[in-house]
């Protein structure tokens, strides 16, 4: 795996990219910005505004990093999908470490903002039974039931709605339902459609009362013979490379659904091209997730 870091330098890529517009301070986005100095060999700035010192990686899921050389290594395997006890024999990082690297970077991931939607947008959904995976600790785990699937919503679902336009922009949400109605919707796409747009749906009641309500137009599939390829296909091709990890917590899709959606865009390339995009939109996002704050996520309830 080392032969992946030629060519790659981590810092290099975080310092051209996190000062593009000029340098701004990771913690209040101040410009009022000076050197300060060195910390661990690393560049130190000083912020005038908010007086907080900071380096090329504070706020991001390299932050206080031992093994930077390993992270590209780490980023290749996460283009192809290994399990984190894969990874971790290949790169000879412990596996609890990778579990923290992995999840800060998904959440870097998942705070990239979406791109406005331009004209028809096909939406669609699945839904995925509540898993509480990994969970220490808990109480009063209802019986499985057999048979009766989704189909009446019997319980907590995850429902995951995908939206994409014409241009293959895409948006994808889970969140924790009780039923499938127009506050699902809303609360996976409200705030990234608009009038401008037109939504393209199968039959269901849930999307037509929200595009109502939004005064948006839309397609019913069922009346306008519009086939919902792309949403459906995009579901269909997640829910496939999802089977590897044979089971996720619930409380982490929206995780694994940013994921998925940058390794298909840069179309799985786990060369130093698609290596070198995955970190570049890393380090355009600031986090502030440390390890204890992790496993705390939670899904929205719609
Ligand atoms: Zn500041």
């Amino acid at each position: 795996m080392e032969c992946y870091n030629k060519g790659i330098n981590i810092l290099e890529i975080f310092r051209t990219n996190r000062s593009l517009n000029g340098l701004i301070c990771a913690h209040c986005q101040s410009e009022e910005v000076i050197r300060y100095g060195t910390y661990n060999k690393k560049q130190r700035y000083k912020c005038k505004t908010c007086k907080r010192t900071f380096t090329d990686f504070t706020n991001s899921p390299l932050n206080m990093c031992h093994f930077l050389n390993k992270w590209p290594a780490f980023i290749k395997c996460t283009i192809m999908g290994l399990s984190l006890r894969k990874s971790a024999r290949l790169i000879g990082v412990s596996y609890i470490t990778l579990f923290y690297w992995r999840h800060k970077f998904l959440i870097a991931l998942k705070n990239v903002k979406n791109t406005e939607f331009i004209g028809l947008v096909e939406v669609a959904d699945t839904f995925l039974a509540y898993s509480l995976k990994g969970q220490k600790g808990i109480d009063n785990r209802a019986p499985r039931k057999c048979g009766r699937k989704y189909k009446y919503l019997l319980g907590e679902k995850v429902c995951v709605l995908i939206a994409t336009d014409q241009s293959e922009n895409t948006a994808c949400r889970a969140t924790l339902n009780l039923g499938f109605n127009k506050r699902c919707v809303d609360a996976a796409i409200g705030n990234l459609v608009s009038k401008e747009n037109t939504l393209a749906f199968s039959q269901k009641p849930a999307y037509s009362s929200f595009c109502r309500d939004k005064k948006i137009t839309f397609y019913n599939s069922s009346i306008k013979e519009y086939k919902i390829n792309l949403g459906e296909n995009y579901l269909n091709n997640f829910l496939n490379w999802m089977l590897r990890f044979k089971g996720i917590a619930s409380k982490y899709t929206n995780n694994y659904l940013a994921w998925f959606k940058f390794v298909f865009r840069i179309n799985f390339d786990d060369t130093s091209i698609g290596i070198r995009e995955l970190i570049k939109i890393m380090s355009s996002e600031y986090i502030s997730e440390i390890n204890s704050s992790i496993c705390k996520q939670r899904l929205d309830v719609a």
